[in-house]
């Protein structure tokens, strides 16, 4: 038997509770994939009111204390609600003044407070517990100054021989704001608002960069991007910061539940099917969806989806430009998403002006995002940049091609169609180019059309890919044993 592990996993959103995004999806399969690798899992979440009811009534109380946080000595409440499922402990932290109101992320002036309460408290609450990891693993900016923390005010408290990893999910979040109010709500002792460690510029803090500096270990979501963000343009003004702090930087791509997104017992699909019947119960579930949505009912359509968020991080100008292109009798475009308008109006005046070929479900919702995935033929996700990217994974599973940039986790788990040794999992184009993603989608129907048994092995081939997050936890089990040998 190998060695135990014991893990706190701090983050600001976890599925089911509360998810706006691909974090949402980590927090919730790591912890259960390391849970079957011999780790002791806790996961440690804000209690925010948005959390439906169903989970709400289930959480038990565990206790509270009084924290002293700001410069001016004020306490505040700190509750601690837990709720056991599947091996793994979740611990949320409670406090009606941070977390009553609003979304997870509501702007930078409330976000900041909150996430620095968060941070201390999730320490404090460990100590509390007396429950003292080896590793606490944190994610984002949001719980970026965990590691600052433990190394300034918690490094004599018990909790304090934790190492600790810190994931950048995507780096264009930083939490960059003033110096003088991230010093009144954090307290931390001045040394740590130096030039290599929190303070960005002449006016502002940046808790993302204090927490590369203080971490024991950088992680990011896949191998490409690690290498990436150490580049000027996918770097953010991070890029130095990175280069410098390489040598603690891996990449470890994302995997995808693979019990929630198993489209053998999705009970969201019009017609469940694996890799033995997807030739013909894709079929059935591409009639439903058509159906669903009002498009023209036609078997011989070639249906392409895009579930994402609307911004422009991914790629949504290249499509813009090449719409009018793409409809060309034989094809269908299905949007899922919400986001910046200017996206959405677009989206919504080519439905308009091509009722029954484009439909846009200006909208978040998880059973839509379903039967597009098992509904299309294809999946568009040509992003300007993509840490790992899930939604290629969960096309994958589902027997839709994917039609990529290559560009980060997109490039490490999509392999480009090669039609001379007839394998490959999608269609890929490099340069950030509206012409090639043209081309791409092109050479992605000519193969529909013109080599349909090839493309149904592709499809078979895709969902036999190996998407799951054992590999993952596996190398993420591999670091802890690094850090805390
Ligand atoms: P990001 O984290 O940058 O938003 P990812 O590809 O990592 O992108 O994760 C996106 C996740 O959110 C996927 O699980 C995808 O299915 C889901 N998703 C995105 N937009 C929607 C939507 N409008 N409705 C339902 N699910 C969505």
């Amino acid at each position: 038997m190998s060695t135990r592990r014991s893990v706190a996993f701090i983050g600001s959103e976890c599925y089911p509770f509360v998810k706006t995004g691909g974090l949402g999806d980590v927090m919730y399969a790591l912890p259960r994939a390391l849970t079957k690798q011999n780790c002791d899992v806790k996961v440690i979440l804000p209690r925010y009111k948005s959390i439906p009811w169903k989970w709400q009534e289930k959480m038990v109380y565990r206790g509270e204390f009084r924290m002293d946080l700001c410069a001016d000595g004020r306490t505040f409440y700190v509750g601690i609600m837990e709720y056991v499922c599947d091996g793994v402990v979740y611990d949320f932290i409670d406090n009606e003044d941070f977390f009553g109101y609003g979304n997870p992320y509501t702007n930078l002036v409330d976000d900041i407070p909150r996430f620095c309460f968060f941070a201390k408290a999730a320490l404090a609450a460990l100590n509390y517990l007396d429950w003292i990891p080896d590793i606490i693993h944190c994610h984002d900016w949001q719980t970026a100054l965990v590691p600052v923390y433990l190394r300034t005010l918690f490094a004599h408290t018990p909790v304090g021989n934790a190492k600790t990893m810190l994931t950048i999910h995507n780096l264009r979040f930083q939490g960059i704001y003033n110096i003088p109010t991230i010093k009144y709500w954090t307290n931390l002792p001045d040394y740590v608002f130096n030039k290599d460690a929190l303070t960005q510029d002449w006016v502002n803090a940046n808790l993302l960069k204090g927490g590369l500096y203080y971490c024991d270990m950088i992680t990011t979501v896949s191998h490409t991007y690690a290498g990436e963000i150490q580049t000027p343009f996918f770097g953010e003004g991070l890029d130095a910061h990175l280069r410098y702090h390489s040598g603690k930087l891996r990449g470890i791509v994302n995997g995808i539940d693979c019990d929630l997104w198993n489209s053998a017992t999705d009970n969201k699909l019009a017609a469940p099917y694996d890799i033995g019947n997807v030739l013909t119960e894709k079929k059935e579930n591409k009639r439903a969806l058509q159906e669903q949505l009002g498009l023209v009912q036609d078997d011989h359509m070639f249906v392409i989806g895009l579930i994402s968020r609307l911004t422009d991080q991914k790629g949504l100008d290249l499509v813009n430009a090449i719409m009018p292109s793409i409809i060309d009798g034989n094809t269908q475009f299905v949007v899922l998403g919400t986001g910046d308008e200017r996206y959405e109006g677009a989206f919504r005046y080519y439905e308009d002006t091509n009722k029954g070929i484009v439909c846009s479900n200006i909208m978040y919702d998880e059973g839509r995002a379903h039967r597009i995935y098992a509904g299309a033929d294809a999946l568009l996700v040509p992003s300007l940049f993509e840490p790992c990217g899930l939604t290629q994974l969960i096309a994958m599973r589902y027997g839709t091609i994917p039609i990529v940039r290559e560009t980060g986790g997109l490039k490490d788990t999509v392999v480009p169609y090669n039609q001379y040794t007839n394998w490959g999992y999608g269609f890929t184009f490099d340069r950030y180019d509206s012409g090639l993603l043209l081309d791409a989608v092109n050479r992605a129907k000519t193969l529909y059309f013109t080599n349909r048994w090839r493309w149904d092995e592709m499809v078979q081939r895709d969902m036999d890919v190996d998407v799951s997050w054992e590999n993952s936890a596996e190398q993420y089990r591999g670091l802890y044993m690094e850090l805390k040998p």
